[in-house]
């Protein structure tokens, strides 16, 4: 991805740089302000837009080695399920796609871990509920 937008003549770079403030005019986005990391330089950079990105690392460090993920942290699904290294334990949404992340893909992969949820609780013998209470 680094390297198509490198090689992208529309695109200029401003790294090691953090966002401190968006300058806004009359009708909406003028700029965006960065401070330098290194030399505490602040500038503005002009633009009409702002494109939000928050990166590639899924949020999985909570599961702590619980669910067998890939290196970058992403689960590993049974492909074409939404069943984990876990029975009875189910992943769906960008957690487990590095490829698409995307809402539609997310929402559908949701339908699939409730209906293998639903599948595999058919699958385990009835608890009755009324002795435990
Ligand atoms: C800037 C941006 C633009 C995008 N534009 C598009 C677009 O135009 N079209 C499109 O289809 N997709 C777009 N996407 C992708 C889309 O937003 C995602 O694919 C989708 O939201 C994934 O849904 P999800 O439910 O898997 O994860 P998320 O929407 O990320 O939901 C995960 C939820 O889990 C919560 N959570 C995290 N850790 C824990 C924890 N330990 N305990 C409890 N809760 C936790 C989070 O707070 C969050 O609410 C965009 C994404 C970004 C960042």
């Amino acid at each position: 991805m680094q390297e198509r937008a490198k090689n992208n003549p529309k695109i200029t770079w401003s790294l090691n740089c953090t966002p401190v403030e968006v300058v806004a005019g009359e009708k909406g986005v003028t700029g965006l302000k960065v401070r330098n990391n290194e030399t505490g330089q602040e500038e503005v950079l002009e633009t009409d837009g702002i494109f939000v990105a928050i990166g590639h690392r899924p949020n999985t460090a909570f599961l702590e080695g619980q669910l067998e993920t890939d290196d970058v942290g992403y689960i590993i699904v049974k492909p074409g399920t939404a069943e984990t290294n876990i029975p009875g334990v189910f992943a769906c949404g960008d957690v487990q796609d590095h490829k698409y992340r995307q809402a539609i893909t997310a929402a559908g992969s949701g339908c699939m871990a409730a209906l293998d949820c639903e599948r595999y609780l058919e699958g385990q013998a009835v608890h009755d509920w009324s002795k435990t209470l």
